[in-house]
C-alpha cells in the first residue's frame, strides 16, 4: 500500500527503539529521558479531583483560561517574556505537538529552518511534515558553541525559521545571552522566526542562567516559545505543553492545533495549575537532585575513559567513547545494551550525517542514584571485559 512521501523522509526514532530493545533485554535504560522522579503530590491529587469533579470534556481548544492566565504570569516572572493569555498562549498536547504545530502553522513547502546539530530527532521530522526543508549547522565538536559563520553561511533567501532548544538535548548546552544575542540579530536582520523548546529551563546547574529568546529586544514578534510541563515536573505522559508567540503567529498555530488535537487533556490542564503553584524551593529541590545525578554519572563515565562535556542543562551526556573501543555508535550501543544491560542512543542519531557522531553515545541520567550506580558498574565491567 502507498504511503505519503512526506513520510518516507524521517525513519523511527532512535530512541524508542532503543528503548523497546532495553525492555526486550531487561536492560536499564539510560536511553530516553525518563524522569523517575515522583510526580509532586500536589499535582496527582488534583489530576485526581479534576477526574472526580467531572472536569472530562473537552476543554476550551486553545487550553483553559484559568491555566493561560497562569501561564502568562509565570512567563512574564520567570521568563520575562509578556503575553496576552487571550491570544498569545496556547496549551498543547506537549512540547512535541507545540513544535509540530508551530512548523505546520508557519512554514511553507520549500522554506528553510535552521536546526543546530546534534539536535533533538523531533526537528526535522517537524519540519519535513510541513514540506519545508531542515538545515542543520554544527556547534563545534565538543565544546558545542555556536558558530556564527556557520550560521551565517546557512541562511539563503528560502530561510523562515531558526529553531532553538535550550537546555539543549542532546549536549547538555545553555545557550549564553551573547550567542542569544546573535542569533536575534540574525533574525531581526533577515526577518526571520525563532522556535525555541525550552522544555529543560527548569533542569540547569551551578551558576547557569536559562535567558529565554523572546525576552531579548526585538524579539517578541518574532519567537515563538514552547515550553512544557513533562520534564519539570516528572509527568511526561500527561502530554501538557504551551505555545507563547505574538497574535498573528499564535492565530496560525491555534487553527492547526484546533484540527490536529482538538484541546490539551482538560483534567491534566487543571492539574497543571498546582504544578504553577509550586514553591521556589521544588525547583532548588529538582536542581539539586539532578545535580547529584550529572555528578555521579558523568564522573564515573569519565573515569572509564570515556570523553565528555559536563552538562550544564538538561539531564543528558554525549559521550565520546573512541579512547575505549574502535565499535562504530551502533555497534557500541547494541553491545551495551545487549551484553552490558544499558540502554544508549547512538551518537549517529543526532546529527544530519550520521558519521559524524560515530564515537558518541548519548546517555540520559534521568533515573534515580542506585540505578545510575548500577548502570555504571555494567558499564564498567563490560568495557573492562573489552580489554
Ligand atoms: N523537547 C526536547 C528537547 C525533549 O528532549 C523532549 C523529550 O525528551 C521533548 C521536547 C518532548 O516534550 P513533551 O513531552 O512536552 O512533548
Amino acid at each position: 500500500m502507498r504511503t505519503a512521501s512526506r513520510v518516507r523522509l524521517f525513519q523511527e526514532s532512535v530512541i524508542r527503539e532503543m528503548t523497546r530493545i532495553a525492555h526486550a533485554e531487561g536492560a536499564i535504560n539510560l536511553s530516553q529521558g525518563i524522569p523517575d522522579l515522583p510526580a509532586p503530590a500536589q499535582l496527582k491529587s488534583a489530576a485526581a479531583r479534576a477526574i472526580g469533579e467531572d472536569h472530562n470534556q473537552y476543554s476550551f481548544t486553545y487550553g483553559s483560561a484559568e491555566l493561560r492566565r497562569a501561564l502568562s504570569r509565570k512567563l512574564a516572572k520567570r521568563n520575562s517574556i509578556r503575553s496576552d493569555p487571550e491570544d498569545e498562549i496556547t496549551v498543547t498536547c506537549g512540547v512535541s505537538e507545540g513544535i509540530v504545530s508551530t512548523c505546520l502553522a508557519l512554514l511553507d513547502p520549500g522554506d528553510e529552518a535552521i536546526v543546530f546539530e546534534p539536535f533533538y530527532e523531533n526537528y526535522l521530522p517537524a519540519v519535513h511534515l510541513a514540506g519545508a526543508v531542515p538545515v542543520t549547522v554544527s556547534l563545534t565538536p565538543g565544546e558545542w558553541r555556536l558558530d556564527m559563520r556557520a550560521l551565517r553561511g546557512a541562511i539563503t533567501k528560502r530561510t523562515r525559521a531558526v529553531i532553538v532548544n535550550t537546555p539543549m538535548n542532546p549536549t547538555g548546552k545553555v545557550f549564553t545571552r551573547d550567542e542569544l544575542e546573535d542569533i536575534a540579530a540574525l533574525c531581526t536582520r533577515h526577518d526571520l522566526i525563532a522556535v525555541t523548546d525550552e522544555i529543560y529551563e527548569d533542569i540547569i546547574y551551578e551558576d547557569t542562567a536559562h535567558v529565554s529568546l523572546a525576552s531579548l529586544d526585538a524579539m517578541a514578534d518574532r519567537t515563538v516559545t514552547v515550553m512544557g510541563f513533562s520534564k519539570t515536573y516528572g509527568v511526561t505522559g500527561w502530554r501538557v505543553g504551551y505555545v507563547a508567540a505574538a497574535r498573528p503567529l499564535s492565530e496560525a498555530i491555534r487553527k492547526v492545533h484546533d484540527y490536529a488535537t482538538v484541546c490539551a487533556p482538560t483534567p491534566l490542564q487543571e492539574a497543571v495549575l498546582a504544578a504553577l503553584a509550586l514553591p521556589d524551593d521544588y525547583y532548588d529541590a529538582l536542581r539539586s537532585s539532578y545535580t547529584e545525578r550529572r555528578d555521579l554519572f558523568c564522573c564515573g563515565l569519565l573515569e572509564m575513559g570515556f570523553k565528555l562535556l559536563p552538562p550544564a542543562g538538561a539531564y543528558y551526556v554525549l559521550a565520546d567513547f573512541s579512547a575505549l573501543s574502535g565499535m562504530a555508535d551502533r555497534e557500541f550501543a547494541q553491545f551495551l545494551v545487549r551484553e552490558g544491560g544499558v540502554a544508549s542512543v547512538p551518537g549517529g542519531s543526532f546529527f544530519s550525517k550520521p558519521a559524524d557522531g560515530t564515537h558518541l553515545v548519548r546517555f540520559s541520567f534521568a533515573p534515580g542514584m542506585s540505578t545510575l550506580k548500577e548502570a555504571l558498574e555494567r558499564i564498567g565491567k563490560r568495557l573492562r571485559e573489552l580489554g
